[in-house]
Formats: structure tokens, sequence, C-alpha cells
């Protein structure tokens, strides 16, 4: 079996080409998934970082849905705190990033060859995550801390696994385009 095939394939099943969902085609459809992103990413109770991440099958489905939060069930038990003397008075070593849970709330048996649209830049452990589920690119809407060492780890695991990595940061201004009442 070539590898372009295996790429190509759904729940095991060949999809023709023409079929296949393509980020940035035609259609535009990235900007629709990027806005599901960011929707999603208001459910955070972050209180200084919202991450939002939507994950798109090659139809063109959307197959998981994700955003920042303390792990299940222990919604109350930890700080969202960015500093403190202590690093375990502060949120990173618990908080679940959004790729993070949009990979493991996926609604579909997995996520080869997926697209994960997500509103700030991967940090190098959800690259490891995501090169590891199989997803081949990556959308994102901000890259606020491009001079840290996660973010230029994060740009390496991406770029020697081969997953393409673009921005997309215009979702605003189709919001605001959309107009519920024009006809
Ligand atoms: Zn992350």
């Amino acid at each position: 079996m070539s590898s372009k095939r295996k790429h190509n394939e759904i729940n095991g099943d060949p999809v023709p080409d023409k079929h296949l969902y393509k980020a940035g085609g035609p259609k535009d459809d990235d900007v629709y998934f990027m806005a599901v992103a960011l929707l999603f990413a208001k459910k955070s109770l972050d209180p200084n970082t919202k991450v939002g991440a939507c994950i798109v099958n090659q139809e063109g489905n959307i197959v998981g849905i994700g955003y920042n939060k303390m792990p299940n069930g222990c919604e109350d038990e930890f700080p969202w705190e960015r500093k403190a003397e202590n690093r375990l008075d502060t949120k990173y070593p618990y908080v679940c990033h959004a790729e993070l849970n949009a990979i493991m709330n996926k609604t579909s048996m997995d996520v080869k060859g997926c697209t994960i649209y997500v509103t700030l830049y991967p940090c190098n452990e959800c690259a490891k995550l995501i090169i590891q589920s199989g997803i081949r690119h990556v959308v994102y809407l901000t890259n606020k801390y491009p001079d840290t060492e996660e973010t230029q780890a994060s740009q390496r695991l991406l770029d020697a696994a081969g997953i393409t990595h673009r921005q997309r940061n215009d979702p605003c201004s189709l919001l605001s385009s959309i107009d519920p009442s024009a006809e």
C-alpha cells in the first residue's frame, strides 16, 4: 500500500482524492473551522489564555473539539495562576491544552490525516501529540510566543514530522460579516 493511499483512508476505506477536504482549498472552509475553534476557546476558565481547537477529517467533517481546561472532575482543584513561588501552585503542571482535549474527545476512530485548527500555535508537548495522533496539518490563529523554547521545539518537531503549519488570522472579519438578519 502506498503512503498516499494510506493518508486517504477514513475508517479503513480509501477516499477518492476529489472528495478529500483540503484546508485553504477553493471552498475556504478553514475560516469557518477556525471560527468554531475560537468559539470553543470562550469556554475556557483560564482568565489569561483561552485556547480552542477543532479537528476536521479528510471529508471536511468536525471530529473533535477542545479547549484548555483542568482534567475532568478536577476543574475546581487546581489554580489558574501563571506565577507562584512554587510551580505546583501554578496552572502549568495540571492544565490540559486544547489540542489534547480535542484529540482525546474525538468522535471518530482516529484522527489520521486530519487538520487541526487551533487558536494558538501549539506548544512542543501538543506538537508531539499531534504527530503521534496522525494529524497532518495545523492551522493556527496566533503565535503569541514565537521566541520561546517551547514554540521553537514545536516548529522543529512539526517540520521533522512533515506536518504543515500555517497561519489563518482572518476569521474575525468573517464573523463580523455574518449578519443574521440579512436576506
Ligand atoms: Zn500545548
